[in-house]
Order: structure tokens, then C-alpha cells, then sequence
């Protein structure tokens, strides 16, 4: 969270995360949720609490930094960082907070051997392998080297083998799932003959909903904790069943005039009324990261109706068309995203409107202040601001 001055109020239910954890822990083996970038908007510490309460024991965080920050809140998960050291201070951080780096090149493998000796304790590792993103990771082709080099090393200890599916979420491309799938099955082989007892982890939500002969040991799923299935839209819209979504964003109207026609609104007169209008002025603009690819694009919700964008977003305002809504007045909550009354916005609408995915905009709208809702165990409902 990082923009403070604004009226957009973006509301987390916990409840929810800890929803759609069980329903995927009840298709996997066992679950390692996927917290990184604050748990894709959602607060890590939150999220994190709520999900080892509700028996999380390994989860991912992004950047080292990220990982010890989790490894704060909740001491005895183990943390993967996904993106693994860079510079000598996260180095220094995996050996003290106890943080098992994916590991991507053998100069990382080397540096973690000094640090595992110069603490006295021994560096676990999940070796990242390449099989098709082209991103981090050793190629495949690597797979017996980085056995050589894990010979000579006394205080790394290769505890994992992971990679990462590039299509898992597009039903037309399962080949290529397949084929990542026989690559990385081709290195566990080769590392496991070399007598190294590694775990192996391959799939991600997606992976996880539709894959369950790709789960291997552990599933790492991030965008399905939150609600959104990966296969929205998609032949395959039924494997996301069940999922709720855990965040709902909105802010205010700040006025409602009249506009006359031939009247233009906003910067560059983008939009011009062909006739009479009441146009509402709404608190949210691309400084709160509602982005301004959706001038003249999309809809909020105002008195449970939906309200057509109009022109440009700006800094901090987005004037939408209330003519339908005649009793709309200053003062009025405006959904962008999620429910009120009978109408909703979902982050598939969102997205589409925007140009993006799910996973973005909870990222950046996530940003904005958090209020947390949490149902506790005596019954009550609890809503407080983010402390
Ligand atoms: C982000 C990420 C995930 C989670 O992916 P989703 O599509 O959100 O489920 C899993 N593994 C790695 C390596 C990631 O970077």
C-alpha cells in the first residue's frame, strides 16, 4: 500500500482467501500460496496470518526482502523467494531469516556456498529450471552440471526443483504444457540419479485447477487464492467454480451537475453530450491506478446501477454519465470494483475494459488503502482500518 491521500477505499475479505485456500488445498497435495508483490495487492501480512492459521506451511514470496518481511509475521513458514538473491545484503538476509532462494545460475550457487560457511549453517535451495518461459533458470541442458556443482558444495543443500508454466491457462496451448512438463519430469530424473532427494513443484493455479498429474509435491498457487479463476472465459471456465473474489474497491462522488448538449467533458474534449446529462464527478484517477487506459471506457456503479466512463480519467477525478441514476448525489459510494445492490463489476469486466488482467489490476488498485473484513471465530464481524 502506498498512495494515502485519496477517498478510494479498497476492501480485503480474508474470509474469502482463506475460502478459495481450502478449496484448492482439497485439489492439490499440498498448497504453497503465492504472496508476492503483497500478495498481489492484498496485504501480505493479512493474507499470510490468516492463511497459516488456516495451515499454510510453505508459502512464495518475490524478492528476498519481501520473504524476510513474511518470514516476520509468521516465523516458522518456510519462505521461498522467487526471484532469489542479487546483492550481498540478501545474501546475507537467506542465511539469517532462514529463506530458501530459487536458485537460477551457478555464480548464485557459489555465492549461497559462502554464506552457508560463513554463518555455519547450510543454505537450502529450490533449483529453478527453464522448460519454456525463457525467464529465470538454468536451461535443461544444465541439469547435469548443476549436479557437479552441488558436489562440491558443502553448505547448500539442494532441497527443491521448480519451473514455471508459460501456458497452463490457455486451453489451446496444453501441448505446451505437456512438453515443459517432460522437460522438467527429464531433469528430476537426472538430479534424483545423482542421488539428490529433491521435491519437485511445476504448477501454478492454473496448473493446479487442470493439471492434477502435474502437481508433483507442492502446487504454487497465487491468483486463484484471490479469487480470480485463470480460466474465465475460457472452455475451461468450469475448473474455476467456487472461487470468491476477495476484493472490492470504491470511492466517492465528489458532485453531480448538469451538463448541456454540446457540452464537452474532460481534458481534450474527448467526449461531447449530444443532449442534457447529469454527469457525476468521481474521487479515483490514474494517481490511485485507475488507469488512464480507461478514459471513455467501462462502467462504475453508482445506486447499484452502472454508469458509463466518461473522456479521460484524470490525476485524481473520472466523471462517469449518472443521467440514469436521477437520486445520485455528492456523498455517494462509487464501486469500480465488486458488488452493490444487484449490480457488480467483476476483475475479468475490469480488466477487459482496461486492456489487462486480473492479476494487474489487483496489484495496482491494491495500492490504495486497505480496509480488512474478517469473520471471526466467535461470530462477529470484524472491520477495522489497516493499523
Ligand atoms: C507468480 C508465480 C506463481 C503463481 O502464479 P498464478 O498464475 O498467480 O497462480 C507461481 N510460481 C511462480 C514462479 C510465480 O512467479
Amino acid at each position: 500500500m502506498s498512495i494515502e491521500y485519496n477517498h478510494v477505499r479498497v476492501h480485503i475479505d480474508v474470509d474469502a482467501v482463506v475460502h478459495n485456500y481450502r478449496l484448492l488445498s482439497g485439489q492439490g497435495t499440498c498448497v504453497a500460496p503465492v504472496i508476492k508483490s503483497d500478495a498481489y495487492g492484498h496485504g501480505l501480512p493479512e493474507v499470510a496470518c490468516a492463511l497459516h492459521q488456516a495451515g499454510a506451511q510453505i508459502m512464495a514470496a518475490g524478492t528476498v526482502g519481501e520473504a524476510v518481511r513474511l518470514k516476520k509475521c509468521v516465523p516458522q513458514l518456510e519462505v521461498f523467494s522467487l526471484l532469489g538473491p542479487l546483492s550481498p545484503a540478501e545474501y546475507r538476509a537467506i542465511g539469517e531469516h532462514d529463506i530458501v532462494p530459487f536458485v537460477s545460475s551457478f555464480e548464485q550457487l557459489l555465492d549461497l556456498e559462502h554464506q552457508g560457511r560463513r554463518s555455519g549453517v547450510p543454505v537450502q535451495v529450490a533449483l529453478k529450471f527453464d522448460t519454456g518461459m525463457s525467464r529465470l533458470g538454468f536451461d535443461v541442458d544444465q541439469a547435469v552440471a548443476v549436479a557437479s556443482s552441488l558436489d562440491g558444495l558443502e553448505h547448500v543443500r539442494a532441497a527443491w526443483v521448480c519451473s514455471h508454466l508459460a501456458t497452463a491457462d490457455d486451453p489451446d496451448q496444453a501441448g505446451f504444457v505437456r512438453e515443459q512438463h517432460e522437460r522438467f519430469v527429464a531433469v528430476l530424473k537426472t538430479l534424483r540419479s545423482r542421488g539428490f532427494g529433491v521435491r519437485a513443484s511445476l504448477v501454478n493455479s492454473a496448473g493446479l485447477l487442470a493439471y492434477p498429474d502435474l502437481h508433483h509435491d507442492l502446487q504454487r498457487p497465487g491468483i486463484a487464492l484471490y479469487g480470480a479463476s485463470p480460466y474465465a472465459g475460457t472452455a475451461w471456465a468450469a475448473k474455476g467454480k467456487g472461487l470468491r473474489p476477495c476484493m472490492e474497491v470504491c470511492t466517492s462522488l465528489l458532485q453531480v451537475r448538469a451538463i448541456r448538449a454540446g457540452q464537452s467533458v474532460s481534458y481534450g474534449r474527448t467526449f461531447t453530450a449530444t443532449k442534457p446529462m447529469r454527469i457525476g464527478i468521481v474521487g479515483i484517477g490514474y494517481a490511485d491506478n485507475y488507469s488512464r487506459g480507461l478514459s471513455g471506457q467501462g462502467y462504475m456503479l453508482v445506486q447499484g446501477q452502472r454508469v458509463p466512463v466518461l473522456g479521460r480519467v484524470c490525476m485524481q477525478m473520472t466523471a462517469v454519465d449518472v443521467s440514469a441514476v436521477p437520486r445520485a448525489c455528492a456523498g455517494d459510494e462509487v464501486v469500480v470494483l465488486g458488488r452493490q445492490g444487484h449490480a457488480s463489476i467483476s476483475v475479468e469486466d475490469l480488466a477487459q475494459w482496461w486492456g489487462t488482467i486480473s492479476y494487474e489490476v489487483f496489484c495496482v488498485l491494491g495500492q490504495n488503502p486497505r480496509v480488512y473484513s474478517r469473520r471471526e471465530e466467535s461470530g462477529m464481524f470484524m472491520e477495522q482500518p489497516e493499523g
